[in-house]
């Protein structure tokens, strides 16, 4: 197939072995050899000025009425991501999630200039989206008859809501026991397929593969080139949030290391395109329990090594990271670090972003954790900016945040009293609170 007609302009081409697929291709791995598909965008007939302009001139009152896709925080960017029409596109719409300045998590970090990324700010609650209206958009062109993916949650949560609004049946596979109260909770009720696999998500990801090879199943996990092409836009965003001026760091969780690859491929898309003069650093931080990207990079990425992941934050509990390869690249690209911290220093980064009013879910705090740790080893310097991305919402993990006990030791910071109804009661708690 490598003579392919293609209205988007897009390649989509083995990374492994160069074969080439038409830009209508149900597949997410190549045909050939099972290697990672990647896309390349046409690059755009414009300069960078008016690409800027393009792009700016979609955020404004009057798109607040257009079509989803118009007010989409992904598809304003579609030049760089698929360009195809209103009409094709599967949108909620999604993005447009805002950055934060809070001084207490700055004070906490120990950078006086830090913006929070708040990708919770989606509607599935996650920056799972971003890669979900790509994908399922891609799913509807290709005449999926249904999709499926391997998830920690949140992807799944994303995928039952796009599949929903698509009308393409979804199936999903989450590891049994092992999946937050929030996500499946969302899951089940966006009306996805939700089959809770005896084993990790290691598991779910294998399973998930053979069945879209085996029984033709469109396969919308992060294997899936699509999705980064999405989750491209979170960069794009947040450089367009700052005029297009870039920041000194960009700090992210990582996991199966799908963003870090994005983050990557959309920061040389953009210093390709003039769209930015100058390339952030991308600080990937994982949790110690699940870490094998940090021991890579420790050892300058000699080898690929794969861990029996286990922490707390559950969506980046991951041993055997899918997207490795492209994260090195990326790593290598923006002068970037993988660093890992441990559950004890996550959760009490979440502590602090939740008491803020801000709020996430466990493995959104790792990036601020890493921040904190990398000024500690005067990596990061204090007067630097920097922006630390949160992927999910505080809702996503509510167990985490109610339990008096988080199961490592840790008492609930603020747990509810239970009173009499009496207002004496309240007085003496009112009394107690403004002591402390
Ligand atoms: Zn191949």
């Amino acid at each position: 197939m490598s003579d392919n007609i293609n209205k988007t302009g897009i390649t989509i081409k083995c990374a492994a072995c160069g074969e080439k697929f038409n830009d209508l291709t149900a597949l997410a791995t190549c045909s050939k050899c099972g290697g990672l598909l990647d896309i390349t965008p046409a690059m755009p007939a414009l300069c960078s000025e008016e690409l800027q302009n393009l792009f700016d001139s979609r955020v404004s009152i009057a798109t607040m009425r257009g079509s989803a896709a118009g007010r989409s925080g992904v598809w304003r960017f579609r030049e760089l991501v698929l360009p195809i029409s209103d009409a094709d596109i599967v949108s909620h719409p999604e993005g447009n999630t805002p950055l934060l300045d809070r001084p207490v998590i700055s004070k906490f970090a120990g950078v006086k200039d830090l913006l929070i990324k708040h990708e919770g700010f989606n509607p599935s609650g996650s920056f799972k989206d971003r890669g979900m209206t790509v994908a399922v958009t891609q799913a509807k062109r290709c005449g999926a008859t249904a999709i499926a993916c391997a998830s920690t949650g949140n992807t799944s949560s994303s995928l039952a809501a796009y599949g929903a609004q698509a009308g393409i049946p979804a199936l999903v596979m989450v590891p049994a026991g092992r999946i937050t109260m929030g996500k499946l909770a969302q899951t089940v009720a966006y009306g996805a397929r939700t089959l809770l696999v005896r084993g990790d998500f290691d598991d779910c990801l294998r399973l998930v593969r053979e069945s879209s090879e085996k029984l033709g199943v469109y396969l919308a996990n992060s294997l899936n080139p699509f999705r980064i092409e999405g989750q491209k836009t979170i960069m794009f965003e947040l450089l367009q949030q700052l005029a297009w001026q870039s920041p000194d760091w960009v700090a992210l969780p990582a996991g199966n290391l799908g963003n870090t690859s994005a983050f990557g491929k959309a920061l040389r898309e953009a210093h390709g395109l003039g769209l930015i003069k100058r390339i952030p650093r991308l600080l990937s931080v994982q949790a110690s329990g699940a870490a094998p990207f940090a021991h890579d990079f420790a050892n300058n990425f000699a080898k690929r090594t794969s861990v029996r992941a286990e922490t707390i934050a559950t969506a980046i509990r991951i041993g055997d990271p899918a997207s490795w390869d492209r994260a090195v690249a990326a790593i290598r690209f923006t002068n970037g670090v993988v660093t890992s911290v441990s559950d004890e220093q996550i959760m009490q980064a979440k502590q602090v972003i939740d008491s803020s009013g801000v709020g996430c879910e466990p493995a959104s705090a790792a990036s601020v954790a890493g921040v904190r740790e990398l000024v500690a080893r005067g990596i990061i310097a204090p007067h630097e900016r920097v922006v630390a991305m949160l992927t999910g919402h505080i809702l996503k993990d509510p167990e985490k945040l109610l339990n008096t006990n988080d199961g490592h030791g840790h008492p609930a910071a603020n747990a509810p009293i239970e009173i009499d109804a009496t207002l004496s009661a309240v007085e003496r708690v009112l009394q107690n609170a403004t002591k402390a």
